[in-house]
């Protein structure tokens, strides 16, 4: 049996994972769950898009045998106090810049594979540091599930998929193609021979100044395994960005791998 955990207003990217579930089970499962345990105070909880109506009809077209989207007094009873929390793999990029983010995903996943004892969970690389903090979690604990990762689906211009991608304004979505742009350069400059963190990061800055209605949030390189900050490009890495688009309060996060 297959879990597909998402929060909903499912996308291409989603479907993906459903594909990739639904070749090699003979269940599947998805989950629909804004959780609000991985939000921050000042965050976009409220505002997160959501359309269960569409997403049930998305599942049913793509052959999801049960879609399960709990509330969040299911999830989160009066006097619910356990937390599953990951260290290290989480103290920078997503994990530096929104405190208690994993501890809440890492404690709803749990909840969710405990619920539906899946043994295959699919997980999307676009979300690199919460694969690589899932990964940990059901090694450390002895989970009893294999973490599936699947590739990162992009629009035609490289934007990678997002539920949040909808709330863009139409300026900011035509800015948007830039953070992949500056990872592919990267990439590129790395190809090359480029091993120096501040040199690619540079590069990434320079593409990324195109998207000014964009802030960085953070441009980092690190170890593909741990999450590690570099100094040098060596081995395999992850190049991972995060950019905020306050007119609309809409953060994005991609991420490339390079191998050096
Ligand atoms: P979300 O609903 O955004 O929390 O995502 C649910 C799952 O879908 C996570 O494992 C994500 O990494 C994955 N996912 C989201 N967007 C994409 C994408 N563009 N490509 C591949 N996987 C994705």
């Amino acid at each position: 049996m297959a879990l597909v955990p998402t929060m909903g207003a499912l996308h291409e990217g989603h479907l993906s994972l459903i594909r990739a579930a639904r070749v090699e089970n003979d269940v599947v499962v998805v989950s629909a769950f804004v959780n609000p345990m991985q939000f921050g105070p000042r965050e976009d909880l409220e505002r997160y898009p959501r359309d269960l109506g569409r997403d049930r009809r998305l599942c049913e077209g793509a052959g999801v045998d049960l879609l399960f989207s709990p509330t969040a007094e299911e999830m989160y009873p009066r006097g619910f106090s356990t937390w599953v929390e990951v260290e290290g793999l989480t103290d920078g990029l997503c994990g530096r810049h929104r405190p208690g983010h994993f501890r809440g995903v890492c404690t709803v996943v749990t909840k969710l594979f405990n619920i539906c004892s899946p043994d295959r969970a699919y997980f999307g690389e676009k979300d690199a540091q919460q694969l690589a903090v899932v990964a940990r979690m059901v090694r450390d604990l002895d989970m009893r599930l294999a973490i599936v990762p699947c590739p990162t689906v992009r629009e035609a211009d490289g934007l990678a998929m997002s539920s949040r991608n909808a709330r863009l304004t139409p300026e900011e979505r035509a800015q948007a193609p830039s953070v992949y742009r500056a990872l592919s350069a990267a990439k590129k400059l790395v190809e090359t021979g480029e091993r120096s963190v501040v040199a690619v990061r540079d590069a990434i800055r320079t593409v990324l100044a195109e998207a000014d209605l964009g802030e960085i949030d953070y441009v980092e390189i690190v170890r593909a395994d741990d999450m590690a900050q570099v100094s040098v490009v060596e081995g395999s890495c992850l190049i991972a960005v995060a950019v905020n688009f306050g007119g609309s309060g809409t953060r994005l996060i991609d991420n490339i791998r390079v191998s050096a």
